[in-house]
Formats: structure tokens, sequence, C-alpha cells
């Protein structure tokens, strides 16, 4: 195989040269390959989906994490949901206020090899007393969990395989359950053409279980078509809307600072207007 093509839309695909394999198998879950390649670096893929790739991974994980940890200002635990990788968590520990984050994974697997193969990702956030690991369902695991949280910040595949589960009307429900008063959830929500034509409903879904809907973005090349949407579930739109405070930012980012934070809320009209990018 030299190249690896994205599939999963029947009409746009993206293709990834491999210049070598360094793994590829059926996990428990899902199909995982890991390969290198010279634009990109050490790249993940399961189920045929293009999950992460080692030179642009951070715009992705600061813009996760830190949005919404910076956005609460006072958020001192953490729910991540998949995020095998460990890029979340890594930069979930750059915040010291933190003291609990609890992160529930479907497959071991996915965190083993990301240590083995990808260890920026995790940079020893696995090793960290402050991150507990579960492996389970996060769909399953939200439901039944009694503990609640600041953040959730949900880390996973697109709707398809495992990552289905997060995707529906009951886990979100569940998530808003789950949050502490002023809590905040995100979740990736794919490219803006994703969210009109799969995940059309999701705005709507969101809204039902959460007082404040929004959506955000950052620009990750790796992801097709550039921009990678954002879901906000807050409880207060006066979190979302208060500005960030710069002296609790990480030191050392490479992509969030608190104006890419407030532009990250700026979204063109057709990103959620379906009928303004029709073809
Ligand atoms: N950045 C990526 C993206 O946007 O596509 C997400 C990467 S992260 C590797 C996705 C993780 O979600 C995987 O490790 C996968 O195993 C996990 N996952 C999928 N479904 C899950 C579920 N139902 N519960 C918990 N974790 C799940």
């Amino acid at each position: 195989m030299e190249w690896f093509e994205e599939s999963h839309h029947a009409y746009w695909r993206q293709r990834f040269k491999i210049d070598r394999v360094l793994f590829h198998s059926r996990t428990e879950h899902q199909d995982l390959i890991i390969f290198e390649n010279r634009a990109f670096g050490r790249v993940m893929a399961l189920d045929g989906v293009i999950q992460t790739t080692e030179r642009d991974e951070f715009v992705y994980h600061e813009t996760l994490v830190h949005v919404p940890v910076l956005a609460h200002g006072q958020a001192r635990s953490l729910l991540i949901i998949g995020g095998g990788d460990g890029g979340s968590a890594r930069e979930a520990l750059k915040h010291p206020g933190l003291e609990r984050i609890v992160q529930v994974e479907i497959d071991p697997s996915v965190i083993d090899l990301s240590r083995e193969y990808l260890p920026r990702h995790s940079d020893g956030a696995f090793d960290d007393p402050r991150v507990e690991l579960v492996f389970a369902d996060g769909a399953r695991w939200v439901e039944e969990a009694s503990e609640t949280f600041d953040v959730i910040a949900v880390d996973a595949t697109d709707p398809i395989g495992p990552g289905a589960a997060l995707y529906t009307q009951a886990f979100l429900d569940a998530c808003a359950r789950r949050l502490n008063r002023r809590g905040v959830f995100v979740a990736q929500a794919g490219n803006p053409l994703d969210l009109m034509h799969d995940q059309g409903q999701e705005l709507g879904r969101i809204g039902d279980a959460f007082a404040d809907v929004a959506y955000f973005h950052a620009t990750v090349p790796t992801y097709m078509g550039g921009p990678m949407m954002f879901s906000w579930g807050g409880t207060d739109p006066a979190i979302r809307e208060a500005a960030p405070d710069p002296a609790a930012v990480p030191a050392g980012l490479r992509h969030y600072s608190p104006a890419v934070h407030r532009a990250a809320f700026a979204l063109p009209a057709w990103f959620l207007e379906p009928a303004l990018a029709a073809p």
C-alpha cells in the first residue's frame, strides 16, 4: 500500500503518502494503522479515518482543552471521553488547577500503541497521578457514573464504529447531568460540511441537552477540508462570552492564545447554514 486514502465520504477523499507502516492491525474495537508520512510525521488512522498526526495535533488538542478550561476559569475536574493518543491529557496537565482528570477510552490498544509510536502525544500524561484512566465505552460510563465535572471534552472518532454511541441524544443528556454548576461540554464535530450533511441535527440535539449551545473552530490541515468544528454545550452563556484570563494561559503553547480563543467562536455563516453552501 503506497497511499492511505480516507474513504468515509462517498464523494470526497484525501490521501496521505505512506512512507513506512509502523503498525497495522485490527484491535478489539477498530482497524488501527500508524504510518510515517514526510509532510505530517507519524499519522494514526482508525477505521480508515485519520485521527491525528505529529505535525499539527497541537492545534486540535490545544483548542479542545484550553478553550473550555480557560473559559470556565476555575475548572478543577475534567472528563475526557476517548482521546486515546494522549494529546488531550497532555494539554490538560498544563493547568495546575485541574486536580482530577478522568479519561474514559474504549480501546486500550489505542493508548498502548500511541505510547509506543506517538510518545510525544501523551508525553508521559498517562503516568501522571492526576490522570485516571478508565477503559470503558464513554456513553455507557457517563450514563452509569455519579461523579460530576467542571469540563467534559469529547475527543472521539466520528460517528462510525465505537464512536457512534457518542453522537446520540442519550449521551448528550447524560453528559449534561455530569456537569457541575457552570460546567462546560465540548466535542469534536467534524468539518463544517460534515456538520451540515452528516450531523446536521447536532446543533438541535445539543440544544435540547444544554442551556447554552455554540460552535467554535480551528484550522487543522490534517482533517478533511481544514476547518474543524467543535460543539459547545454550556450551563450559562456568560461563561462562553467571558474573556479568558491571559495569566492562566499555560506557557509554550503553539496555537492557543486569548485572541485565538475569541476568534474561534467567530464563524462564517455558511459553517452553520447548509443552504448557504449547497452544491
Ligand atoms: N482527534 C481525533 C479526531 O478528531 O478524529 C480523535 C482522536 S482519539 C484517538 C479518538 C478516540 O476515541 C480513539 O482512541 C477511540 O478508541 C475513542 N473512542 C471511540 N469511541 C469511543 C467510545 N464509545 N467511548 C470511549 N472512547 C471512544
